[in-house]
């Protein structure tokens, strides 16, 4: 049986075992200091145990000592278990009897074992079964009962066989017990320890933090908060404590907010930005992410990206003005790379090329699309396409002489600048803007078509000048010849040669005179008789008449417009004009062909007569002189080159135009258009009645003309005429003879003098001689003239050169009156 204070003794040392074990959780450190103090615990409680034990005979006591000491080697080492055996030495020799000897042995010897288990352990890394403890515990006991054999006489035979079993059980596994228990608590303590030591260290991480860190409840109220929170909204942490998140968001952040919160309850994490209020009232944008941590309780991790915000925002921004930019310019531009596929393109670069979305270019090959082939249709290599000399030779480009195609198969001409697209100095491509120049190349063509008409205008204007001087001098001497002749030839005899040569002279005089006529109207120094006409008629007379003439090698077409416009024009000039494209129509068609004449409407109520044969055209050159006065293809004594500048001139005074198409072999087509008939005020039609009265004699006639030859002549003929004459070299000289009283019944005055000239005298003469009839001489019917002879009833105009015969009516008609 085993005694119950045995049982009591040991029960209440494994409870002091246990109490120790759990004051060495106080201390954090294991140092000597320490390991003293734990050996003078263990110690004590050996003292205690020794205090109160089993008393088998006086001086033969036994305790749970040896479990103490054991557990003290075990799990505190050499030093704690010196201390403790030391003090329960000393103790046991104070205590003294027959088992002192076998005390003292038990308690080195528990010792002992007990420091080998732990450095046994140590070398097996810390571990220890339970196995191992109950081995340990048997042994330091097993070793106690062989120590018995110490006791004095009969004494160990007994007190093995007293608490032999004892031993051999209760010791062994009291040892076990607290040594589970101390194994337990070092756990424990190990784990509390390397938490505590985590804690300490994410501790530390926290608040040295860069970024805020903050725990908060469900309703968001800050519970805790790190520095650099509190650095970046400016609030101190006992603040921050009192305050809920939502007092640092400024409203347009609430909505985003509560929605991150929401995710957060649901999903257990979530992450945002957030635009926060500082306390200094600046804004600044947070990037959140938050855990939940419990039911109730939320971290947050946030970092301010307030810069990242406004440089995204800045970028944004001048994105947003890039793409605005590339969308209101009228200028097509487009991005290529460098295999020339589309990167980027804008509107106006769809809206030209006929695309209607980015899509269908973006990726796409530009050359393939756009700029495959030239004008001609044939195709342009891209090894040549000038575009891509941009990134071939790292320079811009500027072209204006290609077309682009559009998406339809047309193509426009344009004008583009191709740059080379360049990052840290490497080419990615090219930039390509281009305008569509269709206006502007017609605009050109236009230019250039004016431009010609004005040469030939001021050609024609020059030459004018020259022919109408050329004529005018022209005229006077012819005028001397025919009034000579005229004068003369009446007085020869009839049939006599002298009459018959007299007759020559006249006839060629006034050969003469029709040719000055030709060179004074191409010179356009006659005025256009302005009435409406329909030019079908004049057409159709001008048929007639070649049909009459022509032969019948050429048949004739007629396409005539039935409500052909009106025009406003000189039937005599017109009728002269279309005669000489009708001529040289039948010119160009030596063997046969066909003339067609041709009327119609054109734009604005004008019309357009065209005059087209299938004859031997002419090559560019022609064409481009065929109105030059003089100019002909014609073998000499054929063409005078005079037919076609006569039409221009014709034109010209009608305000049309004239335009000649033609090529060699194809035959011509002249076309003539004219301006819309605008009622407005027309030249009085000079109605000149001829009148047969009796012929008037005796006149006394004065003759104011600068050129002696028509002095000569004009006496001449006045003379034959039955009238006297006086003469005046200029209109100064002709006043002061009337001024001087001189007697006259006629004027004959020349309109080209120096001086006062025809119409400075006239109105001067006027002034003397209120209704005297005048002559007015003149070679060519200037507007002047014309003008002078409307406003005095008793003036009329003679044209120069002039036969005795037509002086003689002249001067009837004038007459008349009287
Ligand atoms: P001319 O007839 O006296 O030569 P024009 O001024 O009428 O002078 O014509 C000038 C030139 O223009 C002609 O010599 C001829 O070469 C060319 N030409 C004019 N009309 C035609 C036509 N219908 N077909 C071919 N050539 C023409
Ligand atoms: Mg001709």
């Amino acid at each position: 049986m085993v005694p119950l204070s045995l049982v009591h003794n040991i029960s209440l040392l494994v409870s002091l075992c246990l109490a120790e074990g759990l004051l060495m959780r106080w201390f954090k450190r294991r140092g000597l200091r320490y390991s003293l103090l734990m050996g003078l615990l263990f110690g004590a409680a050996t003292l205690v145990g020794m205090s109160t034990p089993m008393v088998f005979r006086p001086g033969l006591i036994f305790d749970g000592r040896s479990i103490v000491l054991g557990i003290a080697g075990l799990f505190g080492g050499p030093w704690v278990a010196a201390t403790a055996a030391i003090m329960a030495g000393l103790f046991r020799i104070h205590l003294g009897g027959p088992g002192a000897l076998m005390g003292v042995m038990v308690i080195l010897e528990s010792a002992l074992l007990g420091v080998l288990g732990f450095y046994l352990r140590r070398r097996n890394q810390g571990r220890l079964r339970p196995l191992a403890l109950l081995g340990l515990g048997g042994l330091i006991h097993l070793v106690m009962l062989a120590l018995m054999s110490l006791l004095p006489g009969g004494l160990p035979l007994e007190v093995i066989r007293g608490i032999g079993p004892a031993v051999l059980t209760l010791y062994p596994l009291g040892f076990m017990f607290v040594g589970l228990a101390f194994l337990e608590l070092e756990q424990h303590f190990r784990m509390e320890q390397a938490l505590r030591e985590s804690e300490a260290r994410y501790r530390s991480y926290v608040e040295r933090a860069p970024d805020a860190v903050f725990i908060a409840d469900e309703t968001g109220a800050y519970l805790e908060v790190n520095p650099a929170a509190c650095a970046i909204t400016g609030y101190s942490r006992e603040e921050l404590l009192g305050m809920r998140i939502p007092d640092l968001l400024p409203a347009e952040s609430m909505e985003a907010s509560l929605r991150h919160f929401s995710n957060l309850k649901a999903q257990g994490s979530a992450s945002g930005e957030f635009l926060f209020q500082r306390k200094d009232g600046r804004r600044c944008w947070w990037s959140v992410d938050a855990v939940k941590l419990t039911e109730n309780r939320y971290m947050g991790y946030a970092k301010e990206i307030t810069q990242r915000k406004d440089s995204e925002a800045a970028r944004q921004e001048s994105e947003a003005n890039l793409q605005m930019l590339l969308s209101s310019t009228a200028e097509g531009i487009y991005g290529i790379d460098m295999k020339g596929n589309c990167t980027i393109c804008n509107p106006a670069c769809l809206r030209m090329t006929g695309f209607t979305s980015a899509d269908q270019i973006l990726g796409k090959n530009m050359h393939d699309l756009i700029h495959h082939s030239d004008a001609q249709g044939r195709p342009c290599p891209p090894k040549a396409c000038r575009i891509y000399q941009a990134f071939r030779e790292g320079r811009g480009i500027h072209v204006d002489d290609e077309v682009f195609w559009r998406l339809d198969g047309t193509f426009f001409p344009v004008e583009y600048w191709s740059y080379p697209q360049l990052k840290d100095g490497q080419v990615l491509g090219a930039v390509v803007t281009f305008v569509d120049i269709t206006a502007r190349k017609r605009a050109d063509e236009e230019q250039a078509t004016l431009q010609a008409q004005l040469n030939q205008a001021q050609k024609m204007e020059s030459l004018g000048s020259l022919a109408g001087g050329i004529a005018h001098d022209m005229n006077n001497v012819l005028g001397a010849i025919l009034g000579l002749a005229s004068a003369n030839v009446e007085r020869q005899p009839a049939g006599s040669p002298s009459r018959q040569a007299f007759e020559t002279i006249i006839k060629a005089a006034e050969r003469g005179g029709k040719m000055v006529q030709g060179l004074l109207g191409f010179a356009r120094r006659t005025t256009v008789e302005e009435r409406e006409l329909n030019l079908n008629d004049l057409i159709q007379e001008q048929v007639h008449l070649l049909e009459r003439t022509t032969l019948s090698k050429v048949r004739i077409e007629m396409d005539l417009a039935k409500d052909l416009h009106p025009i406003l024009g000189d039937s005599n000039t017109l009728t002269h004009a279309l005669m000489n494209l009708c001529v040289n129509a039948v010119d160009a068609m030596p063997e046969n062909g066909t003339l067609i004449l041709r009327t119609r409407n054109a734009g604005r109520d004008g019309i357009e007569v065209h005059v087209e044969d299938n004859g031997i055209g002419m090559s560019k050159e022609v064409v481009d002189r065929a109105t030059d006065p003089f100019f002909t293809t014609k073998e000499q004594g054929k063409g005078t080159g005079l037919g076609l500048s006569l039409v221009y001139s014709a034109m010209k005074a009608h305000r049309g135009q004239l335009e000649i198409q033609s090529e060699p072999g194809q035959g011509t087509c002249v076309k003539l258009r004219f301006p819309a008939c605008e009622p407005g005020p027309r030249l009085a039609e000079a109605v000149e009645a001829s009148f047969a009265s009796a012929p008037r004699n005796g006149l006394e006639v004065l003759v104011v003309d600068d050129d002696e030859l028509i002095q000569a002549s004009l006496r001449m003929l006045l003379e034959a005429l039955g009238h006297s004459v006086t003469s005046a070299l200029n209109g100064e000289e002709a006043l002061a003879r009337l001024k001087a009283g001189c007697k006259t019944d006629l004027v004959i005055l020349d309109m080209n003098m120096p001086g006062l000239g025809g119409a400075g005298t006239l109105p001067q003469l006027r002034a003397l001689l209120p209704d005297v009839p005048v002559l007015l001489a003149t070679g060519r019917s200037t507007q002047t003239a014309l003008d002078l002879v409307e406003a005095d009833p008793y003036t009329t105009l003679l044209s120069k050169p002039f036969t005795m015969d037509e002086l003689r009516i002249k001067i009837e008609a004038v007459l008349k009156p009287a």
